[in-house]
């Protein structure tokens, strides 16, 4: 446990990008260590998804979700100006692929206008077809403000700011036992070391509903029990990627997020993916039978798509709080004081839109971290 004295004032638990956002807004001001059992930063979700800076549509009103998102969005691409970061701002194109699912479309667009995402457009079939001539489809939402982002070097960033101001981050650090104590929290790594903190930040990804566990917190009761929604991705070959010039989405089917998708990189290399199949354990392997499953869900708007085109590439899992069927639900980031943990708080079930929400994530908890 190098670096790490016996009492600390803020400790963050996980290194993916909302810990190292947290960690960057918070260090200048106070002490901060960062824990992460793995060797390095960010090997789980923050590094495990279709990197997209999404431009909030597919959140109810009024939700958290909705609100970072928009904020985080603006502040990112701001931060990638500024500091160098890769991104494009490609745009997007929702596709109606039948008449069936224009009305899905129409309420898709008036629920993105009413969050204030920026820009969008409800576009004919020859509108589309000017835009993306080889997609099919009847009607389309445009979205100009949707990006993608290097994740990678965003976490870089973020991690290179922390520890210039100040921050240490401890790898292979797994914590595995956190207790309340007079002023604090005692909080012990797996090799046995244990050290005092005043304030917990619980960013465990998909572990955060066993660390508010090991906080005393009844996960079932408060609604933190965590569901693994496992995402595999197909690369597409054969020089298909230059077919498309934005990112291209079907209408969200019910039960699978946003939908199989095109996601392209900053290379220009072009994914299919992610899917969305609830699992029992944490394992990254790819299911090369899900291939026949994304090949005839890409061909509905992408014709020139063949099946040999598709290569198993990676997968990453989602930090679920709703089961199948149930309910949409929202980001859980609260600080625990009316539950006898004041200084504890709690960042669990942060999936999509996480990646886009970080910085704005970080402000947030910032201002909690002020008031605690
Ligand atoms: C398939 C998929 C696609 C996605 N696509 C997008 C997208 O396009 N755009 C977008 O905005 N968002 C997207 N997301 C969501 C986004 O990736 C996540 O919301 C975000 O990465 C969450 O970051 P995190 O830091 O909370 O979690 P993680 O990156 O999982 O980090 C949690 C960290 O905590 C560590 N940890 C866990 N337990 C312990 C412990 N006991 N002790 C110490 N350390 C511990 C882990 O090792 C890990 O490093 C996607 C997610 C997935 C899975």
């Amino acid at each position: 446990m190098s670096g790490i004295s016996h009492e600390a004032d803020i400790t963050i638990i996980g290194a993916g990008v909302i810990g190292l956002a947290i960690a960057a807004q918070v260090a200048s001001r106070r002490q901060v260590y960062v824990l992460e059992k793995n060797e390095t930063f960010g090997q789980e979700a923050s590094s495990r998804n279709s990197e997209v800076i999404h431009a909030g549509i597919y959140y109810p009103k009024g939700s958290l979700k909705a609100k970072m998102c928009l904020e985080g969005s603006a502040m990112l691409y701001e931060l990638c100006e500024r500091e160098g970061i890769g991104y494009k701002r490609l745009g997007k194109v929702i596709v109606a692929a039948n008449e069936t699912e224009v009305d899905d479309l129409e309420r898709l667009l008036n629920q993105g206008k009413e969050n204030g995402a920026i820009g969008l457009k409800m576009l004919s079939r020859q509108e589309l077809e000017e835009l993306e001539p080889k997609v099919n489809g009847v009607a389309a939402i445009f979205s100009p403000a949707t990006g993608i982002i290097d994740s990678h070097a965003l976490m870089k960033y973020f991690i290179t700011k922390a520890k210039n101001d100040g921050a240490e981050i401890a790898y292979t650090s797994k914590v595995v036992g956190i207790e309340k104590v007079a002023d604090g929290y005692e909080v012990t790594i797996e090799d046995g070391f244990s050290f005092k903190t005043s304030i917990v930040i619980n960013c465990a990804g998909l572990n955060s509903d066993r660390i508010a566990e090991l906080a005393g917190i009844d996960i079932v009761e408060a609604g933190y029990k965590l569901h693994y929604c496992k995402g595999e991705y197909f690369s597409v070959g054969h020089g298909k990627n230059k077919l498309v010039q934005r990112l291209i989405y079907p209408v969200p089917p019910k039960d699978e997020d946003v939908g199989i998708h095109v996601t392209l990189d900053l290379k220009g290399g072009m994914c299919l993916g992610p899917n969305a199949r609830f699992v029992d354990r944490i394992d990254y392997a790819v299911d090369s039978s899900q291939k026949q499953a994304f090949y005839h869900s890409a061909i509905k708007l992408l014709p020139f798509i063949e099946y040999d085109d598709l290569e198993p590439e990676m997968a990453g899992i989602r930090p679920r709080l709703q089961q199948p069927g149930e309910d949409f639900r929202d980001f859980v980031i609260r600080h625990e004081y009316d539950r006898g943990l004041p200084g504890f708080i709690n960042l669990v079930g942060i999936d999509s839109p996480g990646l886009t929400a970080s910085p704005a994530i970080a402000k947030h908890v910032g201002d909690m971290v002020d008031e605690a």
